[in-house]
């Protein structure tokens, strides 16, 4: 389970003002792991709350009662403490606090884009007693009719997409279903977005969740799913399934598995047309070509006209941004509930591969548009505090001073 942060001190310094341009992301150094005497409620399920209740004693008559209180302390007020519970009695609230914290994943770093775009550095436990301890990012990209976050299902990923920042990182481990939930209970802590929150119209500022961040989610399957359904829970976080987007380079196995278990959107991070280019961008191709994967895609449970699946499409300069490659995009998709969704590359340090032009990626898009598909291109954001697609990568891998500058450099030429 993960440590509790309640001392915001250090991190408040931060939160108004944009960090100097060559902040490391690392604000404290990275500490080796003490396990938690507590377990955190974070990520259980109505019923492992029961079931966690009942280890301590609390009768089976009470049980669902009490987890159904505690689910909306958590999830629809953000209580941070048992004692911020007050329809739950003070004796049960000194119980619950002798044996369980609420505890969400520590945020050790928060940098704020001159777009607005936030992104928080969080430290997870190792797993194991004096191993060094873990770190992912998560990202909150607002727009005027949304605000998205971006969240991550690994520490690192075990694939080695060539075009991917992510996929050079060598420590991997799965996140917990808490520790997934968690990333989307410290963004509502962050940007003060709980039940009782007092703006002038009410509305929420994380409305969608993409878990497009570090990792293959499909790779982590019941976590994310378990994570996935509480955060879908309308007594809870409440945010729907249709605002939900998983993205995968292509398990095919756990395709029909996330339509069927989880019921989110899906995104399929297609990037090339031929299965000889595929092999090389996305290698997982070569254990599912790309004939499964639209095979797959064919099959989805509930996909439709207005629930389509988004292909994501990353342009890299004279590798996959052809003409003729947009043609045989259009002609691949017949007959799929699609759109396509154009991705600028974002470069980093190390990489062979460059943006393809604005010219060609507006042709692009004309010709996919004009065989009646959707195709916006995304804009890349966050681009100066590392928060953009592809560029996620764990300070346990830390970038060197020079990496960092140059990648701002190429954030500032594109
Ligand atoms: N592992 C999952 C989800 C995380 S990546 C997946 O691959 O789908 C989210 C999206 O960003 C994917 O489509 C990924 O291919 C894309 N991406 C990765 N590196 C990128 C980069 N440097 N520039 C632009 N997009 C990138
Ligand atoms: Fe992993 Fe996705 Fe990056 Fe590929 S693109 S290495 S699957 S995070």
């Amino acid at each position: 389970m993960t440590p509790v942060s309640t001392e915001a001190g250090s991190i408040d310094a931060h939160a108004h003002a944009l960090p100097p341009a060559d902040a490391p992301l690392e604000k404290t150094a990275l500490e080796t792991y003490v396990p938690l005497a507590k377990p955190s409620l974070i990520g259980l399920s109505r019923n492992e709350i029961a079931e966690q209740l009942g280890g301590i004693g609390v009768a089976a008559a009470q049980r669902k009662m009490r987890s159904q209180q505690l689910w909306h302390w958590m999830y629809v007020r953000g209580a941070r403490e048992f004692s911020e519970m007050s329809s739950i009695s003070k004796d049960m609230r000194a119980e619950l606090e002798k044996h369980f914290t609420v505890a969400r994943p520590e945020v050790v770093a928060e940098q704020i884009s001159n777009d607005g775009t936030r992104k928080w550095l969080l430290r997870l436990p190792s797993g194991t007693a004096g191993e060094k301890a873990h770190e992912v990012e998560c990202v909150y990209i607002p727009e005027t009719d949304r605000g998205t976050l971006c969240v991550s299902s690994q520490v690192g990923c075990t694939l080695t997409c060539s075009f991917c920042h992510t996929g050079t990182q060598r420590l991997v481990r799965n996140l917990t279903p808490g520790e997934i939930v968690g990333q989307i209970m410290v963004a509502r802590d962050r940007l003060n977005d709980w039940a009782d929150r007092d703006t002038a119209n009410g509305n929420r500022l994380v409305t969608n969740v993409v878990m497009m961040g570090m990792g293959e989610p499909l790779y982590n399957f019941e976590a994310v799913r378990d994570a996935l359904l509480i955060v879908s829970d309308n007594e809870g976080i409440g945010i729907s399934r249709r605002r939900i987007t998983l993205s995968t380079s292509g398990v095919v196995p756990n395709i029909k598995r996330t339509g069927e278990e989880i019921g989110v959107m899906l995104a399929i991070s297609l990037h090339a047309v031929r299965d000889e280019l595929r092999n090389e961008l996305v290698p997982i191709n070569k254990k599912y070509p790309l004939a499964e994967l639209l095979q797959a895609c064919r099959d989805y449970p509930g996909a439709s006209n207005a629930r389509r699946i988004t292909f994501e499409y990353v342009m890299l300069r004279g590798v996959n941004d052809s003409l003729e490659d947009a043609k045989l995009l259009v002609k691949m998709l017949k007959g799929i509930h699609a759109k396509i969704n154009l991705i600028p590359f974002n470069p980093w340090p190390g990489t062979r591969y460059e943006c393809s032009d604005w010219d060609q990626i507006e042709k692009f898009s004309e010709y996919v548009f004009n065989a009646g598909y959707s195709s916006p291109v995304r804009t890349p954001r966050g681009r100066d505090i590392l928060a953009a697609c592809g560029q996620l990568k764990s300070e346990t891998e830390k970038l060197t001073a020079r990496e960092r500058q140059a990648l701002r450099a190429m954030a500032m030429t594109d």
